[in-house]
């Protein structure tokens, strides 16, 4: 059961976003949500020729205390988690960290309602991580520095992708060893991977997650900003992209959906909160390194290069050193939370 509810400031002070982030990242969420023991009948509507759930009903089942309505926006809260919603909107807001839907919400009869798919692909891996049925132990990380040797990648006024990537996993590697895992590199030097081989190297190391790090660019140089990247579910569109027959096919990593977007959360969350970088949410992709790894893996993209401040910043190798030991506090947040499951009774998710 949740505490009292007692402080509705925290919904709308900027100022106390570290300290949600903060809490986000504790393992302690993890056991924040349990649901109901008794049956619970969800209530699907359709919209779109899609299932939606109401908010009234995620509420209830996760037994958030709270259902707060504004014009077009509603929030959820419990003491750990406020996750804010629009009608009609592509995102939402946990704990003031941005997530890009697989389906706009939608509203009929005053209830703002969420696709089926996003409840149980985004929302209840991330509200209770504890639940994510055959989640798999690990002890492994395969680091992925992308592109290398003829492939540049972006390439801003200040140096190279591939070389800042590189850069990053070596420092992640050092710091994720420190911590206590093994690491395996995709890459060492200054070399061209094919994605294939990368897949490759991550499918058949044993007990392990995959991290692929790159850095953005952009025709305009005023995009700047973290985002992390998971696999879109299967028949879902990549983040805004229209939905289209490929979106169809069920990819290896779609065994991993939940691991996959609570890796994401808790990788982003952290580095959020770490780096007080621009937060450009978590979304989805179908990138071939992580479409095609059976282990649970996301690729972060840490800035931009394209940006003349956020190029600068990625150019200083105490800004790389931040990104990776915030990477690295993600995964252990991951990790801890994972490890929490053998102590929750299990329950399949909605
Ligand atoms: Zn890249």
């Amino acid at each position: 059961m949740f505490p009292p509810d007692s402080d509705l400031s925290l919904l709308s002070e900027p100022h106390n976003r570290r300290a949600w982030l903060r809490r986000f990242a504790l393992p302690a969420l993890a056991l924040a949500s349990i649901p109901r023991a008794e049956a619970f009948e969800w209530q699907v509507v359709q919209e779109d020729g899609r299932d939606y759930v109401k908010l009234e009903d995620i509420k209830t089942f996760y037994k958030f205390p709270r259902l707060l309505r504004e014009g077009r926006n509603a929030w959820l809260r419990s003491n750990t988690m406020i996750i804010k919603f629009s009608t009609s909107a592509e995102d939402i807001f946990i704990n003031n960290v941005k997530f890009c839907l697989s389906f706009p919400t939608s509203e009929k009869n005053g209830s703002v309602l969420v696709s089926r798919v996003d409840l149980a692909k985004l929302l209840d891996p991330i509200i209770r991580p504890t639940y994510i049925e055959n989640a798999q132990g690990f002890d492994t990380v395969v680091i992925d520095a992308g592109h290398g040797g003829h492939d540049s990648g972006a390439v801003g006024s200040y140096g190279a992708e591939k070389a800042y990537t590189l850069d990053t996993a070596l420092r992640l590697e050092k710091k994720l060893k420190e911590l206590g895992y093994k690491t395996l590199l995709t890459r060492r030097s200054d070399v061209f991977l094919t994605l294939g081989e990368r897949v490759a190297i991550a499918n058949r190391t044993p007990r392990s997650i995959f991290v692929s790090v790159h850095y953005n660019s952009y025709s305009s140089s005023s995009a700047i900003g973290l985002e992390t990247f998971a696999l879109a579910p299967q028949g879902t569109a990549t983040t805004y992209d229209a939905l289209k027959s490929s979106d169809m096919a069920n990819r290896r990593g779609n065994a991993r959906d939940s691991e996959n977007i609570a890796l994401a959360t808790a990788v982003h969350a952290n580095t959020l909160y770490k780096l007080r970088s621009v937060d450009r949410g978590v979304k989805r992709a179908r990138y071939s390194v992580i479409s095609g790894i059976e282990k649970p893996g996301i690729l972060v993209e840490g800035g931009f290069v394209s940006s003349p401040s956020e190029g600068a910043r990625i150019h200083r190798p105490d800004f790389r050193q931040s990104l990776a030991e915030s990477i690295a506090g993600g995964i252990g947040n991951f990790r801890r939370a994972l490890m929490k499951r053998s102590s929750v009774p299990q329950r399949s998710a909605p």
